[in-house]
């Protein structure tokens, strides 16, 4: 064992159990261990940086074990912080069976958080359970070694999630709002599958928007571009696209014409149901349909195969439109004219 002299604690109790940074601290105050509860003194010198020590040497008990404890303590309490606050408490890894980063939300539901808990074979730092009791995620806070392969064994068993944090020091603060980038198991993949061919499907958010006039009656046109994502041709989106727009209160069709040798897509209007099919889809940037007097009404996040030409919505979807409020347009914005 070092002398104690060497044994640098950066954060101790004070008189009121509450805890201070040694860069922080008076001097005059009497201050104990976080984790073995033992007198510390606070040395404040010229030329190290402040610090707690142990009055008395205690072999058993290290930086290691207080910095262990206080990253538990912080996670717990940053979760439940932002259960009770309706915030996030996100956590981003890097998933292996898709090869890209996932996020996550440890405060997605009503949950309940517990440390000491006993499951069969393990006892992980912390456990997030829903709250009739089914454990949902464990966190691990790994701060000397990685888990025991005992410990390992039974996550497997229990098939249940395990988040590995590393924390330093300098941590400590971040995991009161986020684990930030974690290494985790037996976390699946939530990159959307094809229910057809179980390839990737991308992310694709349509965008409904106003601002255009109908050529033959010259009444105000519902109509969608892509606001995020890329398809190669807006050709390529029929007919998929149709019944997701015919959701969204925007009437397409589909047509044949000798040109493309495909089946498209094209706007109709409500009104006179008069078919657009002079006017080119719009396939751009929102910024670019903003700048040209369109206004986006809604969006509808959704995932489509490439391959398959299928398209999901995302499950917090918008919700779905009816005839009273077929565009959903917020209160403030109601009123205003279509240009
Ligand atoms: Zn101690
Ligand atoms: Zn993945
Ligand atoms: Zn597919
Ligand atoms: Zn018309």
């Amino acid at each position: 064992m070092e002398a104690v002299e060497g044994i640098q604690y950066p954060y101790a109790l004070d008189k009121g159990g509450s805890i201070v940074k040694a860069v922080d601290a008076p001097r005059s105050e009497i201050y104990s261990c976080i984790a073995c509860k033992e007198r510390m003194v606070l040395r404040r010198g010229e030329i190290k940086r402040p610090h707690f020590a142990h009055y008395t040497e205690n072999p058993n008990c290290t930086p290691e074990t207080v910095l262990h404890k206080m990253a538990k303590d912080n996670i717990r309490e940053g979760i439940e912080t932002a259960l009770s606050c309706g915030l996030k408490y996100p956590f981003t890894w890097h998933c292996p069976v898709c090869d890209q980063e996932h996020k996550g939300d440890l405060a997605r539901n009503t949950r309940e958080v517990k440390t000491e808990v006993s499951l069969d074979g393990v006892r992980p730092d912390i456990l997030v359970s829903s709250t009739k009791g089914k454990s949902l995620v464990a966190i691990e806070v790994v701060v000397t070694h990685s888990p025991e392969q005992e410990a390992i064994e039974a996550y497997k068993q229990l098939k249940l999630p395990v988040l590995l944090v590393e924390p330093g020091w300098e941590d400590l603060e971040n995991l009161k709002s986020g684990l930030g980038l974690v290494e985790a198991w037996q976390v699946l993949c939530v990159a959307k599958r094809c229910p057809k061919c179980k390839g990737q499907m991308e992310e694709i958010d349509i965008g409904v928007f106003t601002g255009r006039n109908c050529y033959k009656c010259g009444g105000p046109l519902l109509y969608i571009a892509l606001v995020k994502g890329q398809i190669a041709s807006f050709i390529n989106l029929a007919p998929g696209i149709i019944k997701h727009a015919r959701s969204l209160g925007v009437l397409m069709k589909k047509i044949n014409p000798v040109i493309y040798h495909l089946e498209i897509a094209v706007d109709q209007c409500h009104a006179c149901k008069a078919l657009q099919v002079g006017h080119r889809h719009e396939v751009k940037y929102i910024s670019d349909l903003e700048a040209g007097g369109r206004k986006l009404v809604k969006r509808k996040p959704c995932y489509r195969c490439q391959a398959c030409d299928i398209w999901l919505e995302k499950k917090r979807a918008i919700k779905p439109m009816t005839a009273q409020n077929p565009l959903n347009i917020p209160p403030g914005k109601k009123g205003e004219p279509n240009e």
